[in-house]
């Protein structure tokens, strides 16, 4: 048996005798999923039994430095343990903002301080992180941004307010984007700093959306503080970190649209069939394949430059291409699930509907706000063609 199987067949032994059985089954399901924090509020407890198990197996972050906490599995191990929980139809031990965004940038950013302050906090979900890039007058045009951090010893003293923050109501720290320096090129006076949401001096006001629900929020920060230590990066080069981040962030949304291969058999509950099993909508029957072909070469091409990345290639500009790519793909398949679905992919609520039927009609509805969050596409486009394809701005 060769090392890989091995790992296999012990990894499959181990999650079949620990994992929850609450759990199990339930890997479509959001709120199976840990999230960690200081205060989780999970909807199914065994939320937290799992989190444990799983960081303390370092399956949180399996590919991080056992020293931080992660599982130092190689990529090839790390996308084993995925295959198994997927065959399971098991949730990942955690997921959230720390593990996809902070925590890649502070491996490549942090002092060794820093990293063993943050790190293992991540890896066992104790912290639970938001971002405060956007501002009312800063999103595509980020570097115009505001909030100001002012110098008071060994602290920062933060003053601005970030909109859009996903999940800032049940944050426990935020990394942000603050001004300390007004004159000068804008992208020079950016410093990249983590704040404590905890304290007296930060707001967070949920920004209430037509269906009813809160994803996002207004944080408003009136003399908050911030310890110098906690500044990532340089005092006034946090632009070089931010870019970064971002790069972390659309390589983890276009990486999110690539694990969506196919799309769910849907043929004999919506669309009649010819007499040799074929879909009878000829249309429909090609969109669907061009759509699992896209989706599989897009697939393969991001697991190319993850390959890449292994080998020592940096994360650049071309994430803007998985960007955009990936969150076009998926609006793509939501308006085809839609078009299978008919009316039926139209509901919000009642007994006209099945619960996937209802959750069809969110994600559809959802898949706009993904070619917008992380930077819209036509931001990813200009990106593309000035930074890829050096095309004169
Ligand atoms: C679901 C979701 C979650 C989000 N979560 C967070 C979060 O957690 N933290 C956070 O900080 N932010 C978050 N955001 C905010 C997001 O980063 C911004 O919405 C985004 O960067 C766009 O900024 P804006 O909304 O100010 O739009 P604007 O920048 O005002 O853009 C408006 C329109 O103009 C276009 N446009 C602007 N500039 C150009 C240009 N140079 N060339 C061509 N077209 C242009 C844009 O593409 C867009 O269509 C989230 C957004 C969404 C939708």
């Amino acid at each position: 048996m060769s090392d890989l199987e091995t790992f296999r067949s012990e990894t499959r032994s181990w999650l079949e005798a620990n994992a929850p059985d609450a759990l199990r089954g339930k890997r479509n399901d959001p709120e199976a999923v840990p999230w960690g924090g200081r205060n989780p509020n999970y909807k199914y407890p065994e939320c937290a039994d799992w989190l444990d198990l799983m960081a303390a197996k370092g399956f949180t972050a399996p590919t991080w430095p056992t020293e931080y906490g992660g599982g130092g599995l190689s990529r090839e191990e790390a996308s084993v343990l995925d295959q198994e929980l997927m065959d399971l139809e098991l949730p990942p031990g955690l997921t959230g903002f720390g593990l996809s965004m902070i925590g890649p940038t502070l491996l490549q950013y942090g002092t060794d301080q820093q990293k063993q302050e943050h790190l293992p906090n991540i890896t066992g979900g104790k912290i639970r992180w938001c971002q405060g890039y956007s501002e009312p007058n800063a999103g595509s045009d980020l570097a115009s941004l505001a909030s100001a951090a002012v110098r008071d010893g060994d602290e920062f003293v933060i003053n601005g307010q970030k909109i859009w923050t996903s999940g800032a109501d049940h944050a426990d720290c935020i990394f942000m984007l603050t001004r300390t320096e007004t004159s000068g090129k804008k992208q020079a006076g950016i410093t990249f700093i983590l704040v404590d949401m905890d304290q007296d001096g930060v707001e967070v006001r949920p920004i209430l959306l037509v269906s009813g629900a809160s994803p996002f929020c207004e944080t408003f920060f009136r003399n908050a503080r911030a310890k110098v230590s906690n500044v990532i990066g340089e005092i006034n080069g946090g632009w070089t970190v931010a870019k970064a981040l971002l790069t972390f962030e659309r390589n983890m949304i276009g990486g999110m649209a690539a694990a969506r291969t196919s799309l769910p058999d849907l043929g004999a509950e919506y669309l009649g069939r010819n007499d040799d099993g074929s879909l009878a909508d000829p249309i429909l029957r090609d969109e669907i394949a061009q759509m699992e072909m896209d989706a599989l070469s897009f697939g393969l091409t991001v697991q190319r430059n993850a390959d890449a990345v292994k080998s020592g290639k940096q994360p650049g500009p071309e994430s803007s291409m998985f960007k955009y790519y990936g969150t076009e793909l998926n609006m793509r398949r939501e308006q085809l699930m839609l078009s299978i679905r008919e009316q039926q992919g139209l509901g919000w609520e009642g007994d006209g509907y099945s619960t996937d039927e209802l959750v069809q009609t969110r994600a559809w509805l959802r898949s706009r706000g993904n070619s917008i969050e992380g930077g819209t596409s036509e931001v990813q486009l200009n990106i593309i063609s000035k930074r890829v394809l050096g095309l004169p701005g």
